[in-house]
């Protein structure tokens, strides 16, 4: 079978029914398949998607804090452009286009570590990066671990139930989930710890590093603005890390085809652009399932893609070495040919009215 289609931990459920078609869990059935598989007296190996949803519960005291203690609206404005526009972008700069597309390629291992830890980390780039594979692979179709058409739930909750690798990989292919790790800098397991721990990301290794960032920067903003300011961003990390799991539903258009014609031109999937998500974020989410390896993807002069302008500055600094872009290549292939075709049709219509005035004359 193809490696991406075995690569992932299959839920209770099935990916799809006797038919071939989606499986689609109740909420009851997605509910308890999320909380079996955060169980960690259950199996060790359910590690890392607990390790992501401890994230985001320990920052809820840190949100209490920041809205009933410290409170004033230029910690209100500092929440919403981290939230929004500091976190969003970083996981369209390094888990999206990084990790998983390899978009770029960084000049050396410190602007990747610089870059990797820009923010408070917040999701494994294991979780994400893997299980985006299979996104692009399946997309809208069963197998794909966020596919809109299983509902809010389905996807809201991928991450632990859809998204973890899957636990009885065979040396070979275990080797080659890792490889598609190998560029992000995270170190793998050996196939025997693969084993144990059910994760191509070492235990051990992961918890250091996320207790190394998450000092670093309580340290950095204590010094900048006392306790307030960083239980603002603390609070503002815990939000984007919830908000952006409601992403990949809304980003496929709810399960229902939203996709406008002469805008989102990839066809292949129900994906669509939307603005919030592209203007704060650079997720222009149609154009990048029509350039997947693309480090931008806001094409049109009204696409702000703030990733892109960090990439784009990375290289200027030299921090970054090479890049792709399809912006002229998604001009020529759609664009322009679309305004040919608008521009032939204008002139035709002219050419019509000149016949008949013609006519008229005669
Ligand atoms: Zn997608
Ligand atoms: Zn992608």
């Amino acid at each position: 079978m193809a490696f991406l289609s075995i690569v992932l931990d299959p839920p209770t459920y099935g990916w799809a029914d006797a038919n071939g078609n989606l499986s689609k869990p109740t909420t009851r059935q997605l509910l308890q398949e999320f909380f079996k598989r955060l169980n960690i007296f259950k199996s060790k190996k359910n590690w890392l998607p607990l390790m992501s949803w401890s994230k985001v519960i320990i920052t809820i005291p840190f949100l209490y804090f920041f809205i009933f203690e410290y409170f004033s609206w230029s910690l209100l404005i500092v929440a919403f452009l981290y939230s929004m526009i500091i976190m969003g972008t970083h996981g369209t700069v390094w888990h999206h286009r990084f990790c998983t597309h390899n978009a770029y390629a960084f000049s050396n291992r410190f602007w990747r570590f610089i870059t990797q830890n820009l923010t408070i980390s917040m999701i494994p780039e294991e979780i994400y990066v893997v299980s985006h594979h299979v996104h692009h692979a399946k997309s809208d179709a069963p197998g794909d671990p966020y596919n809109a058409s299983g509902g809010f739930l389905y996807c809201f909750l991928a991450d632990v139930n859809h998204q973890p690798i899957a636990k009885d990989l065979c040396e070979r292919d275990y080797h080659r989930a890792a490889r598609l790790m190998k560029h992000t800098g995270v170190q793998p397991n050996t196939y025997a710890q693969y084993l144990k721990w059910g994760s191509i990301a070492n235990p051990a290794r992961t918890v250091l590093a996320w207790a190394l960032n998450w000092g670093f920067w309580f340290g950095i903003l204590f010094l900048i603005g006392g306790f307030g300011l960083a239980c603002t961003v603390f609070g503002a990390a815990g939000i984007w890390a919830v908000g952006v799991r409601t992403f990949n539903y809304e980003g496929h258009g709810k399960g229902k085809d939203m996709r406008r014609d002469n805008y989102d031109f990839s066809r292949e999937d129900m994906s669509i652009n939307q603005l919030w998500p592209g203007i704060v974020a650079g997720e222009w989410h149609n154009n990048h399932h029509l350039y997947p390896k693309s480090a931008r993807t806001g094409f049109l002069p009204h696409q702000v893609d703030i990733a892109w302008y960090y990439i784009r500055f990375m290289y200027a600094i030299g921090a970054v070495k090479s890049f792709k872009d399809s912006k002229t290549d998604f001009l020529e292939t759609h664009y322009n040919k679309l305004a040919l075709v608008e521009h032939g049709q204008a002139q035709r219509l002219q050419e019509d009215k000149m016949l008949i005035l013609q006519k008229d004359k005669g």
